[in-house]
């Protein structure tokens, strides 16, 4: 079967669109962003349409809508508006429709056109509730903030929200994680990411070589964390996802590792259509100009494969082994038998039925364990 038929069968699409625009720079960030001017908006949303539209997408198999950024709740309430018509063919009822946003940009108003926009998840930046920490990443709110804004978001309606936190600031103790990840608990949302701090060539902290965490703490830290949300009744479904039940996984997310295709549209924007992987240009004067890719490469099927695999891993109930195998029309063993036989003897993987996973404590060495499927040519 070749992978535009495997497609076919799974017509489980999702859409990404990226909004760009901030309203301050956060010293990690090494996403594609730039700071919100009005005068751009208005192209930048034109620009986007015309992007949209070329790609002549079928409403019917869209399964998810994600606005990221940037931080799309920095727009106005009018260019939001703009914004949310133009995706009005691509909604139906049962899509996933998520935006993320900072919680010191949230107004009622806001609220209120998402909700009659059909955007049924939130997902709110808040990265930690720690002042000291806060002030070091540029960031503007603090807990009794981030409580409101549930609080308002819940009046609203939303009875999805995800919160995204971040660990191993510098010199950060024990104590301010559990007291973060306390606060975190007792705002009883449906949905958390839970990030390492890494430090990114090109942000202000790379450039100030703000020290990274140590291994022997981020293995304590991450191991802290997943303990302290399973204590708290959340499932843990990916490396750094959690959700109060199966209901509440980023169906969004999960299409990008489960290999299904996705449309990225935007500046940076990646996309997984049809067999072929494309980006986005991160150039902002070309993505207005109408330049929109950087590139293009068409995906074989043993790359199609690997990274079935190696995506596929990152979930805690791994990968099927079955699924693979009729995906692919290849048996597992005949491909990956002897990567997963060694990775299992070097206990990096177990099988659970017919489905392989990583450990919970090899957890960090997923990029160790996905190199090992890269296949013979
Ligand atoms: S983390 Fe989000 S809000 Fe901060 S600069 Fe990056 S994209 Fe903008």
């Amino acid at each position: 079967m070749n992978i535009k038929k495997r497609i076919s069968l799974s017509p489980n699409n999702a859409l990404y669109l990226h909004l760009p625009f901030c309203r301050l720079m956060c010293s990690y960030c090494a996403y594609p962003k730039v700071l919100l001017h009005d005068k751009f908006v208005r192209p930048y949303l034109e620009a986007l349409k015309q992007e949209l539209v070329s790609l002549n997408i079928k409403p019917s198999t869209i399964k998810s809508i994600y606005l990221g950024g940037g931080t799309p709740n920095a727009l106005s309430d009018d260019d939001l508006k703009t914004l949310l018509m133009m995706l009005k063919p691509y909604y139906h009822y049962g899509v996933e429709y998520t935006i993320e946003m900072n919680p010191e940009l949230v107004t009622t108003s806001q609220l209120e056109l998402l909700q009659r926009f059909h955007i049924n998840r939130l997902s709110i930046g808040v990265q930690t509730f720690n002042e000291k920490y806060l002030q070091e990443i540029k960031r503007h709110h603090n807990y009794r903030l981030v409580k409101t804004v549930i609080k308002t978001a819940r009046d609203h309606h939303f009875n999805n929200i995800s919160l995204d936190l971040m660990y191993g600031f510098k010199n950060q103790s024990e104590a301010e994680l559990l007291e973060d990840l306390a606060k975190l608990i007792s705002l009883k949302v449906e949905h958390v990411s839970l990030y390492p701090l890494m430090i990114e060539p090109g942000t202000v902290f790379g450039i100030n070589k703000y020290p990274e965490m140590d291994e022997t703490t981020f293995y304590r830290y991450y191991h802290l964390v997943r303990k302290t949300l399973k204590q708290a009744g959340f499932h843990h479904y990916e490396v750094v996802n959690f959700a109060k039940d199966s209901r509440f996984y980023s169906r969004h997310n999960l299409t990008y590792w489960t290999l299904q295709p996705y449309y990225g549209v935007g500046l940076g924007a990646a996309s997984y259509v049809k067999e072929k992987r494309s980006n986005n240009t991160h150039n902002l004067t070309k993505y207005l100009k109408g330049d929109f890719k950087e590139y293009e490469t068409l995906e074989t099927k043993k790359e199609a494969m690997e990274n079935y695999v190696i995506f596929g891993l990152r979930l805690r109930k791994g990968i099927s082994i079955k699924a693979f195998e009729a995906f692919f029309s290849v048996s597992f063993n005949d491909i990956c038998g002897t990567i997963a036989e060694k990775l299992i003897e070097q206990k990096l993987l177990y099988r659970r039925g017919q489905y392989l996973r990583v450990p919970v404590k090899q957890l960090l060495l997923l990029d160790y364990i996905g190199r090992e499927f890269i296949l013979d040519d």
